[in-house]
């Protein structure tokens, strides 16, 4: 007789997909912008003769080698995988300790891998102005702790004293930098004192690649050692790996996409301010109850719960994406005016 985990089965289903599409999806916090036409034919004919046949390249891959040249590191502190949801799975294998740290509002997936390893979830909340807790009360026998910065859904960073003082504890701590491309400073150069450190990243947001499922962790040698001992061999595809290196050799096209964003970003921010929260990413969250008002005309956004009743995160998109979005809420909120 099979019998399912509890633990799986305590997991919920995943959601059906809406029968209409949206017109303009800001939900998802990818990028609005797939390849020009031009690289995108550039890149489709370097992708033409990768033979299929074979398994991909192994460790260290030249896309590994490329990411440790633009962080100034070296391709030992770099591991790609697919997208970095995978990352997060394979470090709560690594390390032990009996349960996680994570500071909510916050990304659902760390959640959910630790679900699935079957440990608990300690949630010290963000506090008013969404600042770190007291992680601190909870690091003894962690198996990680999880700081998101820039923070999915709230936006706002966490200032590099505050991640060096969580640091010190000693614990693991997994520094979530998903959107550090549209944030004014990164923590990279914390990977070089501490070794109980591991920096996600992903080519799914600045880089525009959210369909080719590619993300990478960068920390010390020691560490990634047996982040590779865990990886499952060949995880990322021969054609998303060179992908992921295309995009390294047209920085200057992904650097402009990342300044337009931020552009419209603050563009966004300015219209809504009574509303908005100021982002260092990619989205906004709003303090406006509009999801389903907007979806009805088209646009969907991501509805928040919890504490964030009542919120939306909007994506930030093109500019006449951004026009739509800024005549619906203008006139959702003058129709809620009292
Ligand atoms: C989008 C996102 C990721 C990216 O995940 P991938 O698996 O690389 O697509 C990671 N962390 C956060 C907080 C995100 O919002």
């Amino acid at each position: 007789m099979w019998r399912i985990r509890s633990s799986i089965r305590r997991l919920p289903r995943a959601e059906a997909p809406p029968e209409v599409p949206a017109r303009i999806c800001l939900d998802k916090n990818e990028s609005p912008f797939d390849l020009p036409h031009g690289l995108k034919k550039e890149l489709f004919e370097k992708l033409s003769k990768i033979p299929l046949n074979r398994y991909p390249p192994v460790y260290p891959t030249e896309l590994e080698g490329k990411i440790a040249g633009y962080l100034n590191l070296s391709p030992e502190n770099v591991i790609v995988a697919n997208g970095s949801d995978e990352l997060i799975g394979l470090i709560l294998k690594v390390f032990e300790g009996d349960h996680i740290v994570i500071s909510s509002p916050t990304f659902g997936m760390y959640g959910f891998f630790a679900a699935l390893e079957g440990i608990k979830v300690i949630d010290v909340p963000l506090g008013e102005g969404f600042e770190l807790g007291d992680v601190e009360a909870h690091t003894d026998g962690a198996r990680a702790v999880f700081i998101c910065s820039p923070n999915n859904p709230t936006g706002n960073t966490h200032p590099k004293r505050r991640i060096i003082e969580v640091l010190e504890t000693g614990a693991p701590v997994v520094l979530d930098e998903a959107y550090t491309e549209f944030a004014k400073e990164s923590n990279i150069d914390l990977v070089k004192d501490y070794d109980n450190l591991i920096i996600l990243r992903t080519f799914s947001k600045a880089f525009g690649l959210a369909g080719a499922r590619l993300g990478y962790a960068v920390a010390s040698e020691e560490t990634m050692g047996y982040l590779r001992r865990v990886i499952p061999p060949f995880s990322v595809n021969s054609l998303s790996l060179k992908a992921g290196e295309f995009m390294f050799e047209h920085l200057d096209y992904v650097g402009h996409v990342i300044k337009y964003i931020i552009e419209e970003r603050e563009r966004l921010y300015r219209e809504f301010k009574d509303y908005a929260y100021p982002s260092e990413a990619n989205f906004l969250l709003m303090k406006l109850d509009a999801h389903d008002f907007l979806l009805k005309r088209g646009i969907a956004v991501k509805k928040l719960g919890g504490r964030l009743e009542g919120h939306i995160r909007v994506t930030v998109g093109r500019k006449e994406e951004n026009d739509e979005l800024i005549r619906n809420l203008r006139e959702f909120i003058n129709l809620t005016a009292d």
